[in-house]
This record gives C-alpha cells, structure tokens and sequence, in this order.
C-alpha cells in the first residue's frame, strides 16, 4: 500500500466522536467509519492516487460522501473488502466502472463534498458494500493508519 496523498495527515480518526454534521442542530455521537486525511493548506488541488490495487467498484457523487470511489480489492490479505475514498472536489474523468486500478492509479482532488465540514478525504475500509455504517462492516483502520507514521 501507498499513501494515497503526498505530504497528507491523519485530521481524524476512526472510532467514536462527537460531531455536528451539516444539517444536524446539535453536536452528536456518531461512529467515524474510517480516517480523515488533510493535505497542506499550500496544496490548492492535493491529488489522491489509489493507495492500492483493486477494481473500481462505484464512483460518483453520493450526498453522504460527495465525489467517491469505492475500489474492490482484488488481492492479497485484504481481499474482497473494499476501499472508499470520498468528499472528493472531482473525480478523475477517464475511470471507467470495473477498470482495474493500480497502486497510484489517479483517483481525484481532494475536496470538501458532501457531508464534509473541511477539505480532506475520508478513507475507509469495509467488508462489504452495504449502505449501513455499522461497525460490524467498518474494518480495522492499521492499514490505512500505518501509512501516515
Ligand atoms: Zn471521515
């Protein structure tokens, strides 16, 4: 696996936090599903690349996640789980729905869409695609924590 961003950090982790969402009047308890990773403020279009090799599952605009990619992992320890990459600003326009993606493989620009409330992407890892943010899809984060040492 590669960093899916250079010079990127981790801006929040996975577990639970208290957060007012857009559209929400008061500050809740939600589960973060995955891990936000920021870019600096010097970089105007930080390029995301795929962190690994997969196929490229679902990619478009969701209102939970924005611009978002979900890649199947094909191979490896890591195998049939799935990788979401979202609020990004654009979408690199030449993928393709069922391509393969490579380790960098250009995905998009980070971005701050859908229900975001700064500019980062959230990358998270689940077993399967359902719509459901439960933690009994949302996988161990080491994988993508390890990257940003
Ligand atoms: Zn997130």
């Amino acid at each position: 696996m590669i960093k899916p961003v250079i010079d990127g950090h981790i801006s929040s982790e996975y577990g639970y936090r208290v957060i007012q969402l857009p559209g929400q009047t008061v500050p809740t308890k939600n589960f973060h599903c995955g891990i936000d990773i920021g870019a600096p403020i010097s970089d105007k279009a930080p390029k995301i690349v795929s962190p690994i090799r997969g196929s490229l599952y679902l990619f478009g605009f969701s209102k939970s996640f924005g611009n978002r990619i979900w890649i199947h992992i094909t191979e490896g320890e890591y195998k049939d789980w799935y990788l979401v990459l979202a609020h990004m600003d654009s979408l690199n326009p030449a993928l393709k729905a069922g391509q393969i993606i490579e380790e960098g493989t250009f995905l998009g620009i980070m971005g701050n869409t859908g229900m975001s409330l700064a500019r980062h992407t959230h990358l998270e890892l689940r077993d399967n695609p359902s719509s459901s943010e439960t933690e009994e899809h949302c996988k161990n984060p080491e994988l993508i924590r390890k990257l940003f040492p």
